[in-house]
C-alpha cells in the first residue's frame, strides 16, 4: 500500500527535478526530510554547499537565519524555505538596535575590541560584527583572526562564548542568550544514564551549559561529533545531549552503535520547535509555489561581506590575521 509520506515524497522528487532545484536540509531535521536532500550538514557544511550551487533555486530546510546565510553567500539564487516562521531562540535573544547600543558604550568606555556573532543571529546582526562563526570554525576564528590586542564581544550564545573563552584562553564579553533546546539538558538524567551504561561516550554540543560539557567525553558541533562517532568502529553506546533528530544522521551512518537521547528537563526528547515548524508538506508547497522565498534585504550586503570572509576565506588571506600566526 502506498503512504501518504511516499505521495508527498514523489510529488517533491518530481518537483524538484522540474526547478532544477537542490534540497540542503540541517541535521536538526525529521529523518524523511534529511532522507530526501541533497546535501545534509552542520550550518557551516551547508553554508559552504550553498556558496557553491550551481541549481537555480535552493530549498533550504532548516531555520530561516540559515536561509538567509544561504541567500546572501550566493545572491544570485532563489532561496526558498518551506515555513518562514522557523525562528530561532538565539537569534531573538539578541536585537541589532540593542547590539548597537551596547557596542556604542563600550566604545564611549575606550573599550578596543572585535564582535564574534555565532552565525545563529539575524542580518542585522551579523552586519554590525567583525567575524561571523559556527560550532565548526569558531575556535579557529577566535585563535587566528581576531588580533590578540583585541577584547572580544561573543554573541549572541553565553555558553558557546563560556565554552571559547575555556578553550581559547581568550577573555570574552558575553551575550546573555542560550538555545532553548540545548539549555535544559538535565544534569541528574545525564549523570543517571552514565551510571547505567558506565562505557557509553557522552557526546554534547558547546551549547550546552557548563555543568553538562564537563560531564562530556567529547564537546563539538554536530559536523564534529559525526566525525569523533566515525572513528569509532567497536559498537558502542553513545550518549546525545544536542537536538534529538542529529540521531537519525548517526544512525543512517554508523548503524552498529547504539544512541541514546539525553533527555531535558521538561520532556523525555530534545527537539527544536523551530525546525520543527518543517514538513514534507510544507517543502512539496515551497517548491511548487516557488515561495516562501528570502529576498534580499537592506543589511544583507554588509552582512555578507562579513559571512565571506569568515566561513569561506582561509585564515591566511585575513588581513587581520595576527602577524607570525
Ligand atoms: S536548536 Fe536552538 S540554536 Fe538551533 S535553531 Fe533551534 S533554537 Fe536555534
Amino acid at each position: 500500500m502506498v503512504s501518504v509520506v511516499d505521495d508527498v515524497t514523489a510529488e517533491i522528487i518530481a518537483l524538484k527535478k522540474q526547478r532544477d532545484a537542490i534540497i540542503l536540509a540541517h541535521y536538526y531535521q525529521q529523518g524523511e526530510i534529511q532522507e530526501l536532500a541533497d546535501v545534509t550538514g552542520d550550518s557551516l557544511k551547508l553554508a559552504r554547499a550553498a556558496a557553491a550551487v550551481h541549481n537555480p533555486v535552493i530549498v533550504f530546510c532548516g531555520v530561516v537565519f540559515m536561509a538567509e546565510t544561504a541567500k546572501m553567500l550566493n545572491p544570485d539564487k532563489r532561496v526558498l524555505v518551506p515555513d518562514l516562521q522557523a525562528g530561532c531562540s538565539l537569534v531573538e535573544s539578541c536585537p541589532a538596535d540593542k547590539l548597537r547600543r551596547y557596542q556604542e558604550m563600550l566604545r564611549a568606555n575606550g573599550r578596543r575590541f572585535q564582535t564574534v556573532c555565532y552565525i545563529n543571529s539575524s542580518a542585522a546582526v551579523k552586519a554590525l560584527s567583525d567575524w561571523v562563526v559556527t560550532s565548526g570554525n569558531a575556535v579557529e576564528v577566535v585563535q587566528k583572526r581576531v588580533p590578540p590586542d583585541y577584547e572580544i564581544l561573543f554573541v549572541p550564545d553565553r555558553h558557546l562564548g563560556a565554552y571559547l573563552q575555556e578553550v581559547t584562553g581568550r577573555p570574552m564579553i558575553l551575550w546573555d542568550g542560550a538555545c532553548i533546546v540545548h539549555e535544559i539538558f538535565s544534569l541528574s538524567d545525564l549523570l543517571a544514564m552514565q551510571r547505567r551504561y558506565p562505557q557509553a561516550k557522552t557526546i554534547a554540543h558547546p551549547e550546552c551549559p557548563k555543568n553538562i560539557l564537563e560531564h562530556a567525553d567529547f564537546v563539538g558541533g554536530t559536523e564534529a561529533m559525526r566525525q569523533y562517532v566515525a572513528r569509532h568502529h567497536e559498537p558502542t553506546t553513545f550518549l546525545v545531549a544536542t537536538e534529538a533528530n542529529m540521531i537519525w544522521e548517526l544512525q543512517r551512518h554508523y548503524p552498529q552503535h547504539t544512541y541514546l537521547p539525553v533527555p531535558g528537563v521538561s520532556c523525555a526528547c530534545n527537539r527544536c520547535p523551530h525546525m520543527a515548524r518543517n514538513t514534507l508538506e510544507k517543502v512539496r508547497d515551497c517548491l511548487r509555489d516557488l515561495a516562501p522565498e528570502i529576498t534580499w534585504q537592506p543589511e544583507f550586503d554588509k552582512a555578507r561581506a562579513v559571512l565571506s570572509r569568515s566561513l569561506l576565506e582561509p585564515a591566511a588571506q585575513t588581513a587581520t590575521q595576527p602577524a607570525g600566526d
